[in-house]
């Protein structure tokens, strides 16, 4: 219940304004924003990478309602594209289709997302295309196909928690795109999404075991060689973290063909030992001054969040 009302919230422009102008709102959404500007969440790529963890740089903002908005994204994330390279931060870009427009111009989104994509090909970046709710998931594919016809440095994610992935990881395997595999975020009816979170787990552990038979076949130095099909697994959850690296090691997985993937300020203590117990730790760094759905999506996923943050709202 508590899910489905923070989900709501994330979308509710009364909740937005009422959290955006409190101070406590930003406070709270610090811990898990690298700051507003990009030039703040550089800093904190740099101090991410000097403990061994490579990071995904996402400017926040979803949903555009004009195509200038979409413009304007377009030319941040070109923008953090050449701030990565001047910096030499390890770092790759994640973005959302809705952010480009997709919801408005399917046409004028893949226009804008090409530049991005070729901007990361010219300075040896790599994109990876965020996956949001399933009114977007086809578009989603058929966009990201439609840029593998001239790039090989953009991937997407597949959510565990929708029946369809199966077989779109198999599909998606088969034409060597990287992929990112999460639980999901959204909140979807239950003819498209396993309605138990139990369910989503085991089919999380399941996708996870598939990917690793599918990577195993192709080994980075068949690839294309500047972008391995590297499979990401993004969790937090230390269940599905102990069946990986059970699987890693009954199916003599090399460490160099998977990573790790988490949120920036969730279980940084995890994150730093992964790194340490010498497996590849991709963390995602969001930055901006959209971050207020990012931020609910967040507190929705855990309690102990919302606790925290209302307790202090109700306090002031
Ligand atoms: C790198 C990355 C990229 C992602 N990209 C996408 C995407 O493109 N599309 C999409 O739909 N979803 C995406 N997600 C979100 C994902 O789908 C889940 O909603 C989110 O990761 C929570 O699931 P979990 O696997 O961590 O497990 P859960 O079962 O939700 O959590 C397991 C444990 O992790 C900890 N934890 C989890 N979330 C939090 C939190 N917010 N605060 C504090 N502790 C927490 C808690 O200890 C919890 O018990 C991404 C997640 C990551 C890490």
């Amino acid at each position: 219940m508590l899910r489905l009302l923070f989900l709501y919230l994330s979308t509710a422009q009364w909740a937005r304004a009422l959290v955006t102008r409190s101070s406590l709102g930003w406070l709270t959404a610090s811990r898990f924003v690298a700051g507003e500007t990009v030039d703040a969440a550089i800093e904190v790529i740099r101090t991410l990478n000097a403990k061994g963890i490579n990071a995904t740089l996402d400017h926040l903002g979803e949903s555009v309602s004009t195509l200038a908005e979409a413009d304007h994204a377009t030319e941040a994330y070109l923008l953090a594209l050449d701030k990565i390279a001047a910096s030499k931060v390890r770092s790759n870009v994640s973005l959302k289709l809705t952010q480009f427009g997709l919801a408005l111009d399917y046409t004028a989104c893949l226009r804008n997302v090409r530049r991005v994509v070729e901007k990361a090909y010219a300075t040896q970046n790599f994109v990876r295309i965020d996956m949001e709710d399933t009114p977007f998931t086809d578009q989603t594919f058929q966009l990201l196909r439609e840029l593998r016809r001239e790039f090989d440095n953009v991937g997407v994610v597949v959510q565990a928690y929708l029946y369809r992935t199966e077989e779109d990881l198999l599909a998606l395997t088969a034409e060597k795109i990287r992929l990112r595999l999460c639980k999901g975020a959204y909140n979807e009816p239950p003819d498209k999404a396993f309605p138990k979170k139990a369910d989503t787990d085991a089919n999380y552990v399941k996708l996870a075991n598939l990917l690793l038979d599918r990577t195993q076949t192709i080994s980075p130095a068949d690839a294309s060689g500047r972008t391995p099909p590297m499979p990401g697994f993004a969790t937090h959850d230390e269940q599905m973290i102990a069946a990986i690296k059970a699987a890693v090691v009954e199916k003599k997985t090399p460490r160099e063909y998977f990573e790790f993937q988490m949120l920036y300020g969730i279980r940084r203590e995890l994150q730093e030992q992964l790194a340490k117990e010498g497996y590849a730790m991709r963390v995602y760094v969001p930055y901006g001054t959209e971050w207020y759905p990012y931020f609910v999506r967040r507190l929705a996923e855990r309690p102990a969040n919302v606790w925290f943050f209302v307790s202090n709202f109700f306090r002031r």
